[in-house]
């Protein structure tokens, strides 16, 4: 199939890694193995087979960048807890105990194969705020330069709920997204999706390729998780569908499976590939995936004209909500997002007048719109 040898030609890559994949499994999660005694330690086995395949990889001209999970699961085990803590600040604080040991072992992992690692610590609004991002940016791009491995994680030690990504199969589609990777491989400790769930289904059928996020295939990812691990399926969907506004097809597999990367970066059929068949422009995917500061609520008419490509006039504006300046991204009635020409104030202030009284009210160079067509998306349904 052409999406799965164009793998082959994937040149920047972004690896992540679950919880689940990257500590021992407990006797519950799965046979423990040879070497697999210390359920929710570090598999520094499988670190070093990762290490191993990347620097091979490597060599072939392709870039890597990973996120990583575990910081707060190796926290929690260093205080001797035996799940995932659910009280935020001691997520956090365990997050701060578990990040340095996780960043230890991928140092000494990769420092076998001489290749040096970089922590990148990440909260969401690194990518909202555009000077943010490009510092981020320019910085990534050095680190690949310097042909040095950049390995990230959420601050989860500094995110509170309003800015947390809240769990890295998201961060990694951004990450994805924000430095223009062909491909993201999500390493997990299920093979693939399928379609219904195979811990408890025999009959439950591997899918090998998507290209369309249709509601059978949402259907499909139910929701999974263990008591160390955030992601479920469904979050593994949401990041799919960040990937693929930016044209970066995603790759689910099975982490611990030997020779895994080299395997799907040769175009078997391993995995899942969901295919990314169009790409949205840089501004549009950045409203599309800005959070909203505010909402704007607009009638039918309204609407139909945003649908049709037209801009977002004052006249069919019926209610503004939250306080937004000019420039925020706000919601449009729940199902599309715009970068605002106002402030909520003043927006208040020219609700359902006509556009030639925008300037009366509100001044000269107004303008004459609330939202350019060119600055409205609508979000996936
Ligand atoms: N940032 C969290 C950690 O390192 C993981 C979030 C997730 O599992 O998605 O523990």
């Amino acid at each position: 199939m052409a999406a799965r040898s164009a793998l082959a030609r994937a040149r920047r890559i972004v690896v992540k890694i679950g919880t689940n994949t990257i500590v021992q499994p407990g006797e519950s999660e799965g046979r423990p193995g040879p070497g697999r005694r210390e359920p929710g330690a570090i598999d520094a086995e499988f670190l070093h087979r990762t290490a191993a395949e990347l620097s091979d990889l490597s060599r072939t001209g392709k870039e890597f960048l990973l996120v990583t999970s575990g910081a707060v699961g190796l926290g929690a085990r260093a205080l001797g807890m035996d799940r995932r803590p659910r009280d935020i600040q001691v997520r956090q604080a365990c997050a701060a105990i578990g990040q340095p040991i996780l960043m230890e072992e991928y140092r000494k992992a990769f420092r076998v194969y001489g290749i040096v690692t970089a922590q990148l610590l990440v909260t969401r609004d690194a990518w909202d705020r555009r000077e943010a991002y490009l510092n981020l940016r320019n910085t990534v791009e050095s680190l690949l330069q310097l042909r040095v491995l950049p390995v990230f994680n959420e601050n989860d030690s500094v995110s509170t709920s309003e800015i947390a990504f809240g769990d890295n199969d998201q961060l990694s589609a951004f990450v994805a997204s924000k430095i223009d990777a062909d491909l993201l491989i999500l390493l997990s400790d299920v093979d693939s999706l399928y379609d219904s769930n195979p811990r408890t289904n025999p009959e439950a059928r591997r899918i090998s390729y998507v290209d369309e996020l249709g509601p059978s295939i949402l259907a499909a990812a139910g929701d999974r998780g263990t008591e160390f691990s955030t992601g479920g399926m469904r979050t593994k969907l949401a990041a799919v569908r960040i990937a693929r506004d930016a044209g970066c097809r995603v790759v689910l597999a099975r982490g611990r499976t030997p020779g895994i990367l080299s395997s799907l970066l040769s175009g078997r059929p391993v995995g899942t590939l969901f295919d990314a068949p169009g790409r949205l422009r840089n501004r549009e995917r950045w409203i599309k995936h800005t959070r909203p500061v505010g909402s704007i609520l607009v009638d039918e008419g309204a609407l139909e004209a945003l649908r049709r490509n037209g801009s977002l006039l004052p006249r069919g504006v019926t209610g503004v909500e939250g306080s937004f300046r000019k420039g925020d991204v706000v919601l449009v009635n729940g199902i599309a997002k715009a970068i605002a020409c106002l402030s909520s104030e003043e927006l208040s202030m020219v609700r359902g007048l006509r556009s030639d009284r925008m300037e009366d009210v509100l001044g000269e160079g107004a303008g004459r719109v609330v939202a350019r067509s060119e600055d409205v998306v609508f979000l996936d349904p």
